[in-house]
């Protein structure tokens, strides 16, 4: 498979050819539902596979530190363009490494190290770059953190603006990585007024649904909108910043020379195509798929016994208690993996457990949707998850490799894009 899509590495160096080789064979063979994991486009992959890779590029489209950049500001300015474009907003800084220098830089353009930020606590579904103490975010700045209501597993608003008004962070963010349900960016921004905090919407996970019309946009109601591109916007692994004209300068002067040096040009390309992508009338369509598969398969796992929290979904995104299930979320997620099935475990809210041997697993349909698969193919999805999670809780090694073959089969019938047939 390999040898003939990368014949130059092939040759240069098999041994890591073959580990290539291998990865695809493992993603076209596998249910992967990693809710941050897609699969890009082949004109994705090839846009990041380029020559731009070669350049340096300091600074930004016709203000660089280097020459030679005809070609390379042509890249960026339309990459630039496109994500104003799909996005509505005035200013786009599509050169952080990833989502978490992005949120560095949003650090770096508005507060001082000690200052108070906001964020979600990251065993509640935010991320650790949200003042988490682990995070650089959280031992240079002072982080004070929300989280979800107990008994519902929403965000409390009103818990939200308490804290807010009490702490006057610099920064507030809103956003996470595990959070099934619609965030109300315009509560985050009558709280953050209140508050007289710059309001983040960090949209990493959920970017890909905004573009597509299947999740509210933060536009209009944050200062500034932080996402990743891998992961429901299906590009290469990068990160866009975009804000109204006013924090433009502050934002670009935090990117470069704050924190970053050469921008990633190969990357950079990658990103623009992603973006046309996303702007096609198709997008709309998976980006709507995307939920409706997701509230398929809630509605599925329900039905089989399973606890959700929040008891459902409304975007891409489910986070399962196992608790009741007597099984813990390592062991389920190691589990679905001999099945075929590829997850990842996750500290549910108030999870008695320790992070590394949480209760939950969380899951979501970006990927399978990629793949064509349709809300008809939910039902026998949740009965692979569930007749796995049995199995673990059994030791069951044959029914595992029983699911791995029925999994294979209906992955082969449904190519993943940018992959070899298999
Ligand atoms: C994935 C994610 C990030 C970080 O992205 P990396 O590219 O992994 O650094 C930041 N914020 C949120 C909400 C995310 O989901």
């Amino acid at each position: 498979m390999s040898a003939s899509r990368h014949p130059a590495l092939t040759a240069v160096d098999p041994e890591l050819a073959s580990f290539v080789a291998a990865e695809e064979t493992l993603q076209a063979q596998t249910l992967r539902l990693i809710p941050s994991e897609n699969y890009v486009s082949a004109a994705v992959l090839e846009a990041s596979g380029t020559v731009l890779q070669n350049k340096y590029s300091e600074g930004y489209p016709g203000r660089r530190y280097y020459e030679g950049q005809q070609n390379i500001d042509r890249v960026e300015a339309l990459a630039v363009e496109r994500a104003k474009g799909l996005f509505g907003v005035d200013h786009a800084n599509v050169q952080p490494y990833s989502g978490s220098p992005a949120n560095l830089a949003v650090y770096l353009a508005f507060a001082k190290p000690g200052d108070t930020v906001m964020g979600m606590a990251l065993p509640m579904g935010g991320h650790l770059t949200h003042g988490w103490g682990v995070s650089a975010t959280g031992s240079w700045f002072r982080g004070v953190q929300y989280g979800v209501s107990a008994e519902t597993g929403l965000i409390d608003y009103d818990a939200v603006r308490e804290l807010a008004l009490a702490e006057r962070p610099k920064i507030i963010f809103c956003g996470g990585t595990a959070l099934p349900r619609t965030i109300d960016f315009e509560a985050f921004s009558s709280i953050a007024q209140e508050a007289g905090s710059v309001l983040v919407a960090d949209v990493a996970h959920i970017a890909g649904l905004i573009a597509g019309g299947a999740h509210p946009s933060p536009v209009g109601h944050v200062d500034v909108v932080s996402t990743t591109t891998h992961k429901t916007l299906r590009g290469p692994r990068g990160a866009m910043l975009m804000c109204k004209e006013e924090h433009a300068k502050a934002l670009d002067k935090a990117v470069f020379p704050g924190l970053q040096g050469g921008p990633h040009n190969q990357t950079t390309a990658g990103i623009a195509v992603a973006l046309h992508e996303a702007a096609q009338p198709s997008f709309v369509t998976y980006a709507h798929a995307v939920v409706a598969n997701a509230k398929a398969l809630a509605a599925a796992l329900l039905e089989r016994g399973f606890d959700l929290v929040s008891g459902g979904t409304d975007n891409h995104l489910i986070l399962m208690d196992l608790t009741s299930r007597g099984v813990a979320g390592k062991v389920a997620a190691k589990a679905l993996d001999r099945a075929g099935i590829v997850v990842n475990y996750n500290t549910v809210p108030f999870d008695p457990r320790k992070p590394f041997d949480p209760s939950g697993i969380r899951i979501g349909t970006p990927s399978l949707t990629s793949r064509g698969l349709g809300t008809d193919h939910m039902p026998v999805v949740a009965e692979w998850i569930s007749r796995a999670v049995d199995a673990a809780a059994k030791s069951d090694e044959p029914a595992l490799a029983a699911i791995r073959a029925e999994v294979a089969d209906l992955m082969a019938a449904h190519p993943a894009p940018g992959l070899p047939l298999s």
